[in-house]
Order: C-alpha cells, then structure tokens, then sequence
C-alpha cells in the first residue's frame, strides 16, 4: 500500500530526513523516536506536503508527485496539532470532512454514520465540538482523517496529552480501523504500542534504525539490559544507537 524509497527531505540547514525506506501494508505501524527524530517530516512528505526532491513514494501504485492528485482520496492524515470547526456540531465537522475528502455526495450521510459510530461519537453528534473532552475531540480528529477510509492513515502522535483510559480507547479504535488499512501512528511512548502494533518503525535522526514486531524489539531489549527499563523500553534504547538499516 505503502512504499518509500530512498528517501531524504532537507529544511534549508537541517536534514530531516537521510535515506527512509520501507514498506507498508494493511495493519498498525507505531513509528517511534525521540522528538526531532523526523517522524512528522515523513508524514508530511507521504502526504504530499512537503515538496522533496530525493527518493520516491507510492501509495497504491500511484507516486506522490507534485501535480499528480490520483492519490490524495487514499490517504488520510491527523497532524500532531490540528483544528476542529468549534462553532459546529461533531456531525458537520465530519460530514465537512467527507466532503472535503471527495466522498460524493450520495455517500456521505452513510460514510459520516459509520465512521462516528466506529469512533464511539454517535451519541455526541449534534454537540459543539467546542463542548467536546480531549480524548472526544482527538477521536474526532480521527474521525475526520479516516470518514473517507483511505488505504494509508497517517496519525502524528494522536494520543497526546490523553489520560490512560482514553488511550486505550484510542488503541481500540486503531486495531479496528486496520482491519482494511494502513495506519500509520506516531509516539514516543513505547507502551502505546504494545498489544496493537503490528510492526514498529523506529526513526533517530531522520534514520530509520529499526524496523520490526514487538517481540523483535522485546528481545533487542534483553541483550541490552538497562536499569529501571522494561525489557521494551530498553529495546528501544537500543535501537535508537543502531545504525540505519540498508
Ligand atoms: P519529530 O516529528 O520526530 O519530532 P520533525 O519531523 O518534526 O521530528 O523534525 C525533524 C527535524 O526537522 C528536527 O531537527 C526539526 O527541528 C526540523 N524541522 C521540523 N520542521 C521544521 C521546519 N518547518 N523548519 C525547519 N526545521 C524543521
């Protein structure tokens, strides 16, 4: 579904970006590293907003190319900060959003009604989003990324600022979500992935150093042992010193 190849992204002095490749199907990705490690660079670039020159990505067959559009409806994409219409319902936020996603017209009462149910909103779809709890107003977020379920979702971090429960709930969501899809979620909470992650993409800066399922990164964990981490969090340690994957 997704394929990136090669791939580097420079803002005027900083590389973001050194060489990413990967390869993506149906199912949950957690892509994990440390702030500045280029995570939201690599969602931005899949999405078509950032022009890079280096490298090349694929989505469905189709290249994300300036001035080629045939992929934009299979994608969805919650940024790390993002607006919601406060001054509207939950329900016209994501009916705006199924339309603004190219969902015809005739598909939208049935594509707005599935998604609000999937996101556990249907009972808060007249309410102002402006009246909406953090976790509320982070399911509808995704919500409006994925009301036109696309093959490839990429969500920047949207369990931030969520209490326990409501992260679990968030990871429910995505579980169900990737049934016929790939979700893409970045953190920098490792234990946000467990039982949920199908593959874990772990990025420093702006490389990739390890790409694996979580018993992968479990065992790494346990040959490098580190005081006061769980076998997880030192895999983690650890690949974060790895060098970039070839
Ligand atoms: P992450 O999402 O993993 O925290 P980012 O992709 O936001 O990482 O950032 C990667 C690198 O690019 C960092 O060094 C960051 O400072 C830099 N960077 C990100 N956005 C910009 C920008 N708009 N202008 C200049 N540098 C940026």
């Amino acid at each position: 579904m997704l394929t990136v190849r090669d791939l580097s992204y420079s803002y005027r002095q900083t590389h973001a970006l050194n060489g990413i490749s990967l390869e993506i199907g149906p199912g949950v990705y957690g892509l994990l590293g440390p702030n500045g490690a280029g995570k939201s660079t690599l969602m931005k670039c899949c999405v078509g907003l950032l022009p890079f020159r280096d490298g090349e990505i694929i989505i469905n067959r189709r290249p994300v190319t300036a001035g080629n559009n045939s992929y934009k409806r299979l994608v969805g994409y919650l940024p790390q900060y993002f607006d919601v219409m406060d001054f509207t319902s939950v329900e016209r936020n994501v009916i705006y959003a199924a339309w603004a996603h190219g969902v015809k017209r005739d598909a939208i009462p049935g594509a707005v009604r599935e998604i609000l149910e999937i996101t556990d909103l249907t009972s808060k779809k007249n309410a102002m989003a402006r009246s909406l709890s953090g976790g509320m107003r982070q399911r509808l977020g995704i919500a409006c990324a994925l009301v036109h379920r696309p093959r490839v979702a990429l969500l920047d971090e949207p369990t931030v600022g969520l209490d326990p429960l409501q992260r679990a709930g968030i990871r429910q969501l995505l579980m169900q979500l990737a049934k016929d899809s790939s979700i893409i979620v970045s953190t920098h909470l490792v234990e946000d992935l467990v039982g949920v992650a199908n593959r874990v993409l772990v990025m420093n800066a702006g490389r990739l150093t390890f790409d694996g399922a979580i018993p992968d990164l479990e065992h790494l964990g346990a040959d490098h042992p580190s005081p006061g981490l769980n076998q997880l969090e030192c895999g983690y340690q650890a690949a974060l010193n790895l060098p970039a994957l070839a």
